[in-house]
């Protein structure tokens, strides 16, 4: 069985060939930012066409949001600035094969669930923490998918909320406001300024503005004091977060994934789990890494067509 699978990002654009569930070609470029509407269902259509020696029986497409999923298009992101643009119905016709389509979040959790570390748990969330934030979730075994695919923004939860730090959205206190990849300079700036402690390279690199998420955790593993202060300030703001999503959701398990997670678990653990103990309603579930790493949306999408869910396969 050959599928496609693609994580259709903000900045990268990924393709995946899977044979019998196993990636046997893979492919990512910038996502097309500008041209018709159809530029970004034409680069797919391509790069699915040159990867794929023969025919694929499906696509699953793991999109950034918000989506329509009765008419399979993206509409009016903050993310790309052609804001509008369909997926599912040209894709479709030019490859003569069916296309599943899920914001990427939603698609991911069901990746977790169908072949990750999920399988086996009827109740989990996926959490994302890169350049934004975002989640998916499956209840009693049943997919959330809300009802045009967008649901749970949890990167929009307020956990802070007497902060002045705005939104994207335009919100005040936001967990994505704040602890999201590129809030974090932003955070470090605030913190520095009422820090009164040693001088140290991240607090002169926060106030210069040069700090980036990369950094501040860098500086923190070399023992920097005032990127420490900054790294608790940030776990507790996750902890808070995921508290949020413990007491809606009741999950067995958070998996968490994007890149600002990935590449700096070492300092998320254990502090996450000391506040989320300060702020759940229940005990905490376990927070465990996401099964695959960087491509967790691009096997999101493959579990998608693979096994379509019922609460996605309603919009075909
Ligand atoms: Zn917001």
């Amino acid at each position: 069985l050959r599928l496609a699978a693609v994580d259709l990002g903000a900045s990268r654009l990924r393709v995946g060939i899977f044979d019998d569930g196993r990636l046997v070609r893979y492919r990512e470029v910038e996502t097309p930012r500008s041209g018709g509407r159809e530029v970004i269902a034409e680069a797919i259509i391509s790069l699915i066409r040159s990867l794929a020696e023969s025919r694929v029986e499906g696509v699953g497409i793991a999109s950034i949001g918000p989506l329509d999923l009765e008419s399979g298009w993206v509409i009016n992101t903050p993310n790309n600035p052609l804001r509008s643009f369909p997926l599912r119905d040209p894709i479709a016709r030019a490859l003569d094969t069916e296309v599943v389509v899920a914001n990427d979040c939603v698609a991911s959790v069901w990746g977790e669930y169908i072949l990750g570390s999920g399988r086996g748990l009827t109740d989990l969330g996926y959490v994302t923490i890169s350049t934004g934030i975002g989640g998916g979730f499956i209840v009693g075994g049943r997919l959330l998918v809300g009802r045009r695919g967008n649901p749970h923004e949890v990167g929009h939860i307020v956990v802070e909320a007497s902060s002045e730090s705005r939104c994207g959205c335009g919100g005040l206190g936001h967990w994505e406001a704040i602890a999201s990849g590129s809030s974090i300079p932003r955070t470090a700036l605030r913190l520095a300024r009422e820090w009164r402690g040693p001088r140290t390279r991240a607090l002169e690199e926060s106030l210069e503005g040069s700090i980036t998420a990369k950094t501040l955790y860098s500086h923190a593993r070399s023992g920097d004091p005032f990127a420490l202060r900054v790294v608790d300030y940030l776990n507790r703001i996750n902890a808070a977060g995921l508290a949020s999503i413990i007491a809606s959701y009741d999950p067995e398990a958070i998996f968490i994934g994007g890149s600002v997670y990935i590449n700096n678990r070492d300092l998320f653990h254990p502090g996450i789990e000391e506040y989320l103990r300060q702020y759940s309603l229940f005990e905490p579930p376990p927070i465990r890494e996401a099964t695959f790493g960087d491509k967790e949306a691009l096997y999101g999408a493959l579990a998608i067509i693979l096994d379509t869910p019922p609460e996605l396969a309603r919009f075909l």
